[in-house]
């Protein structure tokens, strides 16, 4: 295992320590330690890039020059940038809509979309007190519909019935209407996802999310995907209006760099952790914690 980006700092730090005065050259060895730290945690390189260079203006400034503790200094600045960057604390799940509150679940195949649809199903059961209702519009897939259906009455919710011969459109449809009458708080919109970006998964989510008016469209992503995640952002960045996303597969042995590209990429808070594969294993995104993790 690596040491973290604080030990490397402080052995550099404590090179320097003696020397007159810290130069710029100082600087870059210490922001080449930073940009080291975050690739190594997987961050995706022109996300890095970007980093770095605002790191940089801060610490070329008075701060760290200056200062008698170049490595805190810098440390420093670099928490501040990552806090920043991710979003301070933790934002739950909005459901400030008239009822049912529709969620849109979008993302690649094999993301975990399906999986944090019952998990999030159950959260809201369980913390939220809320009627749910969930729905496949997986039509590609029948083994995707089947599996909602098992993982929703896992997760204590209901499952609203759908087949590959349907339009997503018109199964949408009838499942908000379905959650209309039958007064659920929440619907959940588990779609369809496919191995890699093409346009017409792009325009299939886009009318969805035209006619469902979704109070919450939640980006599910891989947090094992690494580099790629950015790639994928980007996409559905550009396809919809995300409010949130959730990182999945946190539970592997990435150090979780793929939180910071997605959430500058997409600008959009990281609001849950998927942390296992069982349906209680949904954790309500900590910025400030994930932000230590990255840095190691
Ligand atoms: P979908 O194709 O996007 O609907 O993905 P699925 O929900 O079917 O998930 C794909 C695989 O990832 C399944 O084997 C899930 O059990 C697994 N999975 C989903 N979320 C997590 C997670 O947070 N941690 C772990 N370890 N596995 C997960």
């Amino acid at each position: 295992m690596a040491s973290s980006l604080s030990e490397r700092l402080s052995r550099l730090a404590k090179e320097l320590r003696g020397q007159a005065r810290i130069t710029e050259g100082n600087v870059q060895d210490m922001l080449r330690e930073v940009r080291m730290a975050l690739l190594e945690a997987d961050v995706a390189l022109p996300v890095v890039r970007d980093f770095i260079a605002r790191v940089k203006e801060k610490a070329l400034g008075q701060e760290v020059l200056g200062s008698l503790s170049p490595g805190q200094a810098l440390i420093g600045i670099v928490n501040r940038e990552l806090a920043a960057t991710m979003g301070e604390g933790v934002s739950d799940i909005n459901l400030h809509a008239q009822p049912p509150a529709v969620i849109l679940m979008a993302g690649l195949q094999g993301s975990g979309k399906t999986t944090t649809t019952a998990k999030l199903a159950k959260h809201l059961i369980e913390k939220r007190k809320k009627k749910v209702l969930t729905v496949s519009g997986d039509v590609y897939r029948p083994a995707a519909i089947e599996q909602l259906k098992t993982v929703t009455a896992q997760a204590g919710a209901e499952w609203f019935p759908s087949t590959p011969d349907q339009k997503p459109l018109d199964i949408a449809r009838a499942a908000l209407d379905h959650a209309r009458r039958q007064y659920f708080d929440v619907l959940l919109v588990d779609t369809a996802g496919r191995l890699a970006i093409d346009e017409a998964l792009m325009r299939e989510i886009r009318e969805l999310h035209a006619a469902l008016k979704p109070v919450e469209t939640l980006f599910v992503v891989d947090a094992m995907q690494g580099q790629d995640a950015v790639n994928t952002a980007k996409a559905f960045k550009e396809a919809l209006p995300l409010t949130g996303i959730v990182l999945t597969k946190m539970d592997g042995d990435s150090r979780g760099g793929a939180a910071l590209s997605v959430r500058q990429i997409t600008g959009a808070p990281i609001k849950f952790a998927g942390v296992s594969e069982k349906l209680d294993g949904l954790e309500v995104f900590d910025a400030e914690r994930h932000a230590g993790r990255i840095l190691g």
